[in-house]
């Protein structure tokens, strides 16, 4: 889409197909059954609506290949086509504007990834079990949703599955019952959550709580963290994630109390290229444990997002710099905090890098094709670390403390963080907002952090 072609309001530009501006859904609700061997998905979706400003004779949501049963919108049938990864429902009578509304969807199949750029996303059958990453357009994969990062909603999620495995969702375990062979595991996210970031994992995995902590946010409470994993990987894991527990604490003090109920992680039995946050819980491959603590930047990197991206989240994909961009800048910061390279000798690093590669990439507005180029995660750290550098350390620390505490479970986008910074400012950082996120040229390396 060209620049001149304005999409309508709330729609992505990088994925003007996914989504659906006309209405939003303020609570889902899945009850699913899965059966690894054959890779069988099935069951229902409920979804509570309202209609936006104009009376909806039809809309639509995201949803991959799979047999529906039947629609209701409003607890009657409605009319519906299925096609190209969009169920277009036509309710019986057209919504009100304004109006609160039901959609309940049934459906079965076998569950794939959606295919990308980037390769498979979604919903990922495993040797042994299965998992969810969809970040950004997987989601569908799996569920019906309204696919874009700014609808955000509470979930419920209810797994039925074969007593051996274990089920990890988003949010708090409510019931575990098993009967028979069967197993039904509710998890309840009640925090606002974007369709990209609603995850499930299910394996032959350990369980260990890491962290006991309080599930209710209260001041000076402790975040429960919990780990998921192949047993036979306990030993590793005990060493790479030891101080994942101080990280959450040195993070909280930079970034305000952690925004979620409770963390935790998962290690998949299987190899991944890069491990992928969720809400309130991040996913590891087998490759990411050594012994050795070799990708405790990732550790760090991940649990960042809950803040970055999770919490505040991005109104469309254009802004994934403020994702990533602070999620890389963590962890420099967890480096110097743990006595490793300082966040300046890691910009000074970044910056090197840079300025070997083509200089070809907007950072406040990349593009579909480089929105995960390993050239915005390192010109992303240090456009804040410019910001660090021109602001001083107490401006600093204060801007980025108050934007996520402000934004707390909110959709933002790079102009309301342009806004924010500017208030910790002494003279206009216009240029060097101009400069970092819209010039492709490398501004030269920031000094004057300490
Ligand atoms: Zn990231």
């Amino acid at each position: 889409m060209s620049p001149k072609q304005v999409p309508p309001s709330g729609v992505d530009p990088y994925f003007p197909t996914h989504g659906d501006a006309r209405y939003r859904v303020h609570r889902y609700e899945l009850a699913l059954d899965y059966r690894p061997g054959p890779n069988r998905l099935g069951g229902s979706a409920r979804l509570s609506a309202v209609a936006g400003g104009a009376a909806l004779a039809e809309f639509a949501l995201d949803l991959a290949e799979f047999r529906i049963g039947r629609v209701l919108v409003d607890g009657k049938a409605a009319h519906y086509t299925h096609r190209a990864g969009k169920l277009r429902i036509r309710p019986a009578k057209a919504l009100a504007a304004g109006a609160a509304f039901t959609v309940e969807v049934h459906y079965t199949g076998n569950p794939k990834p959606v295919r990308s750029q980037w390769g498979g996303l979604g919903w990922e059958e495993l040797t042994d079990g299965a998992l969810v990453a969809s970040q950004p357009i997987g989601a569908s994969s799996w569920y019906p949703c309204n696919d874009r990062p700014a609808d955000k909603a509470s979930y419920q999620i209810s797994i039925t599955t074969p007593s051996p495995y274990t089920v990890v969702a988003s949010g708090r375990l409510l019931t575990r019952t098993t009967r028979s062979s069967s197993t039904t595991w509710v998890y309840e996210q009640s925090a606002p959550t974007a369709s990209y970031l609603v995850t499930v994992s299910i394996g032959q995995y350990e369980t260990v709580r890491l962290i006991e902590g309080s599930p209710t946010p209260s001041p000076n409470r402790t975040v429960p963290q919990t780990a998921y994993l192949p047993a036979r990987l306990l030993p590793e894991f005990t060493i790479d994630f030891a101080r994942q527990a101080r990280m959450m604490h040195h993070f909280e003090e930079l970034f305000g109390p952690y925004p979620f109920g409770e963390y935790a992680v998962v290690v998949a039995d299987e190899e991944l290229d890069v491990p992928v946050e969720a809400q309130g819980l991040a996913t590891f491959g087998t490759n990411h444990l050594d012994g050795s603590r070799t990708s405790e930047r990732l550790v760090a990197h991940e649990l960042a997002h809950q803040w970055f991206g999770n919490s505040v989240t991005i109104a469309d994909w254009r802004h994934i710099w403020l994702n990533e961009g602070f999620a890389k800048y963590a962890e420099w910061l967890w480096s110097e905090h743990a006595g490793g390279r300082s966040a300046v000798e890691h910009a000074a690093a970044a910056h090197a890098l840079l300025a070997g590669l083509p200089q070809d990439l907007r950072l406040g507005d990349p593009g579909r094709k480089l929105m995960f180029d390993d050239r915005l995660y390192q010109r992303g750290g240090l456009t804040v670390h410019a910001l660090r550098c021109e602001l001083g350390d107490e401006a600093f620390f204060r801007l980025v403390k108050d934007w996520a505490v402000r934004h707390r479970h909110g959709v933002v986008g790079t102009a309301d963080f342009t806004a924010h910074a500017d208030r910790y400012a002494t003279a206009p950082l216009d240029g060097l907002f101009q400069d970092w996120l819209n010039d492709p040229l490398l501004p030269p390396l920031p000094v004057g952090a300490r």
